[in-house]
């Protein structure tokens, strides 16, 4: 069986990666997404499982020192990292697991992984995402604030990814990243040999 593929999707907080995902993953079979754990507390409608496995810094460091997470990083002061067997398991499977991280854990997983394809998703303007994370209500303003402040950054590194994509128009972008999925899993790969014999066994 055609092993998965790993697609890594980050962007500043507020820029639209989990609107994206949630869209790409609706449509798209054959397509999983990876839950992280995290040691922030859970949003308001927030479910454990769903959106994070909640956890506490012990837990989480105890997970570290078992060696059961892909890659993990601090972000805005909190842990948050990759369960390392259920990504294994579905790319064994043949499903495509997507990762929203932050750019130190796709830096990590690109050095586990060097065919993971790295997809940076900017806003139109840091205005715009200004508007989003206070529209998406989820953030206390030293919250709201941290992230706006590490947002220039994390928008310095998109130049180490594969892809960069606007998501001005939403639904334009989720189109451009899906187009970026078909082709990453058109490319040839080592496994396309076997596509090719099946040709020179019928003639
Ligand atoms: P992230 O996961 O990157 O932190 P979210 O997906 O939570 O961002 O999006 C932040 C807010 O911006 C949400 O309220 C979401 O509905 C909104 N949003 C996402 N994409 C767009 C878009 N293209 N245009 C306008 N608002 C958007
Ligand atoms: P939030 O708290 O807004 O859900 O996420 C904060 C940041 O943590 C985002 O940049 C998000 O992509 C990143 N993040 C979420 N899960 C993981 C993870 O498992 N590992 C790493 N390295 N970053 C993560």
């Amino acid at each position: 069986m055609k092993q998965g593929k790993l697609f890594v999707v980050s962007g500043p907080s507020g820029t639209g990666k989990g609107t994206v995902c949630g869209r790409i993953l609706d449509d798209r079979e054959n397509t999983i997404y990876s839950v992280s754990m995290t040691t922030r507390e859970p949003r308001e409608g927030e479910e454990d499982g769903k959106e994070y496995f909640f956890t506490d810094k012990e837990k989480f460091l105890k997970m570290i020192d078992d060696g059961e997470l892909l890659e993990h990083a601090q972000v805005y002061g909190q842990h948050y990292g990759t369960p390392k067997a259920f990504v294994a398991d579905m790319l064994k499977n043949g499903k495509n697991v997507i990762l929203e991280l932050d750019v130190q854990g796709a830096m990590s997983v690109r050095k586990e992984d060097p065919d993971a394809v790295l997809i940076f998703i900017l806003p139109p303007s840091v205005a715009e995402l200004e508007r989003r994370i206070s529209g998406r209500g989820t953030e206390s303003p030293e919250s709201k604030a941290r992230r706006l402040s590490e947002a220039i950054n994390e928008i310095s590194c998109a130049d180490k990814y594969d892809y960069i994509v606007i998501n001005d128009d939403l639904d334009k972008a989720v189109e451009e990243v899906k187009a970026i999925m078909t082709a990453e899993q058109l490319k040839v790969t080592e496994s396309s040999a076997g596509v090719i014999e099946k040709y020179k066994e019928e003639s």
